[in-house]
C-alpha cells in the first residue's frame, strides 16, 4: 500500500497533523503503538468511572489549537468549561482574579503586551526567564505574585527563574485574550478522540493502534517510507525483540510525534547533521514529572468550587500542588454519587526512587488533609502514583522556540517532526497540537489561521 503521508503518533500532534493532512485530500495513515488514540493525552476505565490519564485540563479549552482544528473541520466537540483558577493563601482559597491588579495601569500595560505580542515574534524572549521578563516591567509584588502563579500553572515547573519568558507570554496573553481559562471535553478524552476518529474513518485515512514503527526508511537523504513490526509471537522474556516479520509501508512524507529524542531508534543518526542530533540528544530526560495522589474518589465533594485548584509551595512536600474537582464540572464520567479529584505534585524528582516518592505522597497526604479538611473520611478509593513526561521539554530558557528542532527535518526530503518535544507554543496538548497544525501547514504550503 502507498500513502502520500504516513503520521507516527496518534497523540494530539499526530491527530491534528493527521487531519488537516486528510481535510486537503492526502492519502493518510496514521500509526501507533498503543492500543488507544490519544498518546499521554488517554483514558482508561476503573470502577466505572472514565479516568484522564494523569490531569489533562486544555488550556483555553474551545478557544485552543484543539478546539480551532475541530471548529475548522466540522468536528462536534463538547467542551466542560474549568472557570478559573484559586490558590491557597495565608488567608486560605482565593479566587486567582480577584489576586489580579485590574486596576493597576502596570498591570494594564503587561497584559495587553502578553496578549498582542505575535507569536512570531516571541522567540526573542526564547532565552529569558519569566522572573528576569517580568522585573523588567514591574517591581510591584501584587503584579509579580499573579503573574508567578500564572507561570507555575502553565509550564508546571516550580521555580519562576525556570520558566522560558516567550511561553508564559503566549498562555497568559491567550487566556486573557479568550478569556478562557481552561476546559475538559464533556465525557472525557475517550469522547474527543473518538471524535476525530469518525473524521478520519470519512475521509478515509487508515488508523492502525498496536502497530510500532520500528524504521523511518530514508534513501539518499529522502524518506521512502516506514516499516512496521508484524506478528510478534508470545509473551516471554524479550518476546518484543523477536520479530517474525516486517512489513514496508511506503510514502514519500513521514510525520513523527514521538519524543525527539527517541527519534534515533527509528532513523539512522549518520543521516542527520551534527547540529541537530546535538540538539536533540542534549534533550533528552529534559522533561517534567509528578507525584502525588492522581485520583480520589470520595463520597462528598470535596469542594463545591467549578475551578482549577493550586498550591505554590506546599509545606510538607516541599512542592507545588495542583488539583481539580472534576465531576463538579463534568459528573458524566463517574457513576452518581462519585466525586472524582485529580491532580498531583509537578516535580522534577527522580520518579523511580521509589522510598522518595513514598515519602513524597505520604507528606502530600496530610497537606492534603490541611487544604480540604476532612477530606479523607470521604474517600472511598485512591490512586496514588508518579508520572513523567508531562510536558515534553521542561520549558526553561534555551530550551524552548527556535532553541528546539523546526517541524522540518534538516537536510532530508519529506521527514517532518510534530509534538510537544519540538517546536511549538502553549501548554501540553495545546502545544503539540499547534505544533500539529503548523507541521501540516509547512507540508501542504498553505495556512489555517488557527492562532
Ligand atoms: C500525567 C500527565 C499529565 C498531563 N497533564 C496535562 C494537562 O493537564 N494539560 C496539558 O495540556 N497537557 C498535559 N500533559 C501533557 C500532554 O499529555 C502532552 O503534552 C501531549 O499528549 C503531547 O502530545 P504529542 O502528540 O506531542 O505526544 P504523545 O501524546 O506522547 O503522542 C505520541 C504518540 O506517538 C507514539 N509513538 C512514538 N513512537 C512510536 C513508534 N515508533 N511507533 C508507533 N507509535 C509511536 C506513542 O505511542 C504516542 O502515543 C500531561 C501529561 C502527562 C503524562
Amino acid at each position: 500500500m502507498k500513502y502520500d503521508a504516513v503520521v507516527i503518533g496518534c497523540g494530539p500532534a499526530g491527530m491534528m497533523a493527521s487531519s488537516l493532512l486528510s481535510h486537503e485530500g492526502r492519502k493518510v495513515l496514521i500509526v501507533d503503538r498503543s492500543d488507544r488514540l490519544g498518546g499521554r493525552a488517554c483514558w482508561h476505565e476503573y470502577r466505572g468511572c472514565t479516568l484522564d490519564y494523569g490531569m489533562h485540563l486544555l488550556i483555553t479549552s474551545d478557544a485552543s489549537a484543539i478546539g480551532q482544528v475541530s471548529d475548522k473541520l466540522g468536528i462536534h466537540v463538547e467542551w466542560c468549561q474549568i472557570p478559573g483558577l484559586r490558590v491557597y493563601t495565608d488567608s486560605g482559597w482565593r479566587d486567582m482574579m480577584e489576586l489580579a491588579p485590574m486596576d493597576d495601569p502596570d498591570f494594564a500595560r503587561i497584559a495587553e503586551e502578553m496578549m498582542l505580542t505575535p507569536e512570531e515574534e516571541l522567540s526573542k524572549y526564547d532565552d529569558l526567564s519569566i522572573e528576569d521578563w517580568i522585573r523588567e516591567r514591574t517591581r510591584k509584588d501584587s503584579i509579580r505574585d499573579f503573574l508567578r502563579g500564572m507561570a507555575m500553572v502553565v509550564t508546571t515547573l516550580p521555580d519562576t527563574n525556570d520558566m522560558a519568558a516567550s511561553e508564559v507570554v503566549f498562555s497568559t496573553g491567550r487566556v486573557l485574550k479568550t478569556g478562557k481559562f481552561a476546559g475538559v471535553p464533556a465525557g472525557g478524552y475517550k469522547n474527543l478522540w473518538d471524535a476525530f476518529y469518525r473524521y478520519l474513518n470519512s475521509k478515509g485515512t487508515d488508523v492502525r493502534l498496536d502497530t510500532t514503527v520500528s524504521q523511518i526508511v530514508i534513501e539518499d537523504q529522502e524518506v521512502r517510507g516506514i516499516m512496521v513490526d508484524k506478528n510478534h509471537y508470545g509473551d516471554f522474556y524479550m518476546a518484543k525483540y523477536n520479530l517474525a516479520e516486517q512489513e514496508f509501508i511506503e510514502a514519500p512524507v513521514v510525520v513523527y510525534t514521538g519524543f525527539i529524542w527517541d527519534l534515533f531508534r527509528i532513523a539512522a543518526q549518520d543521516k542527520f547533521p551534527e547540529f541537530f542530533r546535538k540538539m536533540v540528544n542534549g534533550f533528552k530526560g529534559n522533561t517534567t514529572s509528578a507525584v502525588g495522589w492522581a485520583i480520589l474518589a470520595m463520597r462528598e465533594p470535596a469542594t463545591d468550587s467549578l475551578c482549577h485548584h493550586a498550591v505554590y509551595k506546599l509545606k510538607r512536600t516541599g512542592l507545588p500542588l495542583q488539583f481539580l474537582p472534576i465531576t463538579n464540572i463534568d459528573p458524566s464520567i463517574a457513576p452518581d454519587g462519585r466525586h472524582l479529584f485529580i491532580g498531583g505534585c509537578p516535580c522534577e524528582l527522580d520518579t523511580s526512587d521509589r522510598t522518595l516518592m513514598e515519602e513524597k505522597t505520604a507528606a502530600a497526604k496530610q497537606d492534603l488533609a490541611e487544604l480540604f479538611p476532612g477530606i479523607w473520611d470521604s474517600v472511598e478509593w485512591a490512586i496514588k502514583g508518579t508520572f513523567t513526561g508531562i510536558d515534553g521539554i521542561a520549558r526553561r530558557p534555551r530550551c524552548v522556540g527556535i532553541f528546539r528542532p523546526d517541524v522540518k527535518a534538516p537536510f532530508m526530503e519529506g521527514l517532518y517532526f510534530a509534538g510537544d518535544t519540538v517546536r511549538g507554543r502553549g501548554v501540553g496538548m495545546d502545544f503539540a497540537a499547534r505544533s500539529g497544525v503548523r507541521c501540516a501547514e509547512k507540508i501542504l504550503g498553505k495556512k489555517f489561521g488557527i492562532e
